[in-house]
């Protein structure tokens, strides 16, 4: 849906314009996302002196985990429910979208609350194989521990 920028006096005219669901593209995430499968359903109503919007926005948004950097999706459904003064000269559905959307992508998006993300020592990612180098630095931690006790008792 290209045109979501609606006049007030189109809804006052026809009392109540209902669209969709048709593919949404939201602008305002474009940096943020990989990927976008949004559609959007909107419906808007003269009310006297005011003109509501109730519209609904649903898919899914491709993102990075933070953790392991692997491509994942995030499903979300928001609705709107917005009125406007009927002074007003077009109601931009876009803006308010992008708005309500934004606020759904979290600071950190995970793939999975329990990723394992990327080894800090190979860079494999740990949800697909076991590296085994924590076990490793595990051990040199407690070798160097060990010289370092040792040392300590000969100079005594
Ligand atoms: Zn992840
Ligand atoms: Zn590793």
């Amino acid at each position: 849906m290209k045109n979501l920028q609606v006049l007030v006096s189109d809804v006052k005219d026809r009392r109540k314009i209902t669209k969709g669901p048709e593919p949404y593209f939201c602008e305002a995430l474009s940096d943020i996302t990989k990927s976008q499968d949004l559609s959007i359903r909107y419906t808007l109503s003269d009310c006297e002196n005011e003109v509501l919007l109730e519209a609904n926005v649903k898919g899914k948004l491709g993102l990075e985990c933070n953790r392991c950097l692997e491509d994942m999706l995030l499903p979300v459904n928001i609705k709107i429910c917005e009125s406007y003064p009927a002074a007003q000269e077009n109601i931009d559905i876009n803006a308010i979208a992008g708005e309500l959307l934004v606020l759904e992508i979290p600071m950190k998006p995970l793939c999975d609350e329990n990723c394992k993300g990327l080894c800090a020592a190979c860079g494999k990612n740990k949800n697909k194989t076991d590296c085994g180098c924590r076990q490793e630095s595990m051990d040199t931690r407690w070798e160097e521990l060990g010289k370092v006790l040792k040392k300590g008792q000969t100079t005594k």
